[in-house]
């Protein structure tokens, strides 16, 4: 196994953003203004976070007590207004606390226009299922499904969404363990990134790749008998392990 190059971009410190984002984007705004939330869907993504967020002990306890008010909730809905106020509440308690704007780090593009949020997406549920591996979780599913819900309803590119979906129904159910799931997931982010290749919203400094590259983890890649491309599953998954561990976050990142 050979371990990330330093020179791979060292944090990912929008994720705290893009988990407040989460939450948030279920809060609505523009098209997907909602008036009312799922109790029970957004009890299970709150508690996803609140044991897998590899967030700053303040993100943390935001997160901790926002998903506490949640599962006592025990209404099928929880009104917009209610949820909004909850987190707003939170956050101006001492030691809870949301990140002030949004500065892409990891997901920085060469443009504004390039990365950023959908690249935080992607990365944070990569780090999540690491997470929920790492860490014995009980249900391999639980935070694809979480990832799914949440594209399904709020992620703004609708295409995308709609080919997420596909994906979904042809092969999650399959997905019983959870180094599955973590698999999967990199499988199917390399199937997008084959299927976009060279699209517009490409940005060229980060041209789509079946990624790893053989240069990122060279015993990730092999040749199989028919002298075609194959991959060595049995290094991609402690390669995703290593490269999505929370400890190669760097919470106090400055530029
Ligand atoms: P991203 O593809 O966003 O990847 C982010 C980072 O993850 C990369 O920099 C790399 O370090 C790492 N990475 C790359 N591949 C993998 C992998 N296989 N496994 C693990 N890590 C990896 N855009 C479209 O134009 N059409 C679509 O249909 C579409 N569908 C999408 C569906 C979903 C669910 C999401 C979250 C995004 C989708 N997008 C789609 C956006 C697109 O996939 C990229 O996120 C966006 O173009 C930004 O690309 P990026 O260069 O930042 O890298």
């Amino acid at each position: 196994f050979t371990p990330p190059p330093p020179t791979t971009p060292p944090c990912w410190r929008a994720f705290c953003s893009i988990s407040i984002g989460h939450f948030c984007s279920m809060l609505g705004d523009g098209e997907t203004t909602l008036k009312v939330l799922h109790s029970e869907r957004l009890q299970a993504h709150s508690k996803m976070y609140a044991k897998y967020f590899p967030g700053r002990p303040m993100v943390m306890n935001l997160l901790r007590s926002l998903n506490s008010w949640l599962q006592n909730q025990t209404a099928d809905h929880i009104s917009y207004e209610a949820f909004k106020e909850r987190v707003d509440n939170t956050a101006q308690v001492p030691d809870a606390a949301l990140p002030e704007g949004v500065r892409w780090v990891g997901c920085q593009g060469s443009q504004p226009h390039f990365r950023r949020y959908p690249c935080g997406v992607w990365t944070l549920f990569h780090v999540l299922t690491v997470q929920a591996n790492n860490t014995g979780g009980s249900d391999p599913q639980e935070v694809l499904k979480s990832m799914r819900n949440y594209v399904h309803n709020f992620f703004g590119c609708r295409y995308c969404a709609e080919h997420f979906e596909n994906m979904v129904k042809e092969g999650m159910e399959g997905v019983t363990t959870l180094p599955y799931a973590v698999l999967w997931l990199w499988s199917r982010h390399n199937q997008v990134n084959n299927r976009i290749a060279g699209a517009l919203s490409e940005d060229p400094l980060f041209p789509k790749i079946q990624w790893p590259s053989p240069e990122t983890c060279p015993s990730c890649h092999t040749v199989t008998h028919n002298g075609e491309h194959g991959w060595n599953y049995e290094q991609v998954l402690p390669f995703l392990g290593s490269y999505f561990s929370s400890s190669r976050i760097l919470p106090d990142y400055l530029e």
